[in-house]
């Protein structure tokens, strides 16, 4: 799979099967994204691969690293710091995002009052539970 930033600037390419495909809440990736939700998903960082340009590195946490693309803006990566092999994609940056739908929401706790969620995905008040 292909994907890269709104502008064209940044792109790359995902070789390895995404797992954790989700729509996280809080309110870092909502501040970060400037929207209510974000959906993402997990790769291995081995097979994840830039293929054009070079983001732009913000610590958005202690733990957590975002990257974005320094002229469009839009929000790529994510990656935590206990879990450096691997790297959270921002779904909607994928040329073809409905190749990886979610399979669950996380961090519901701090979900805006007015969304209102109508799928019948699990729903994690917090972090998922490690399986
Ligand atoms: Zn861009
Ligand atoms: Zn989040």
């Amino acid at each position: 799979m292909t994907g890269g930033c709104f502008c064209g600037r940044i792109r790359y390419e995902v070789t390895g099967q995404p797992f954790n495909s989700t729509i996280c809440h809080c309110e870092d990736c909502r501040r970060a994204a400037a929207a209510p939700l974000v959906a993402c998903f997990s790769v291995s960082r081995r097979e994840f691969r830039l293929t054009r340009g070079t983001p732009k590195g913000f610590a958005s946490s202690a733990w957590g690293t975002r990257s974005f693309c320094p002229d469009c803006g839009t929000h790529l990566t994510f990656v935590h710091s206990e879990l450096p092999d691997e790297i959270d994609v921002t779904t909607c940056s994928l040329d073809s995002p409905e190749l990886v739908p979610p399979t669950d929401h996380v961090r519901t706790a701090k979900s805006l009052p007015w969304i209102h969620m109508a799928d019948d995905l699990p729903k994690h008040p917090g972090r998922r539970q490690p399986v």
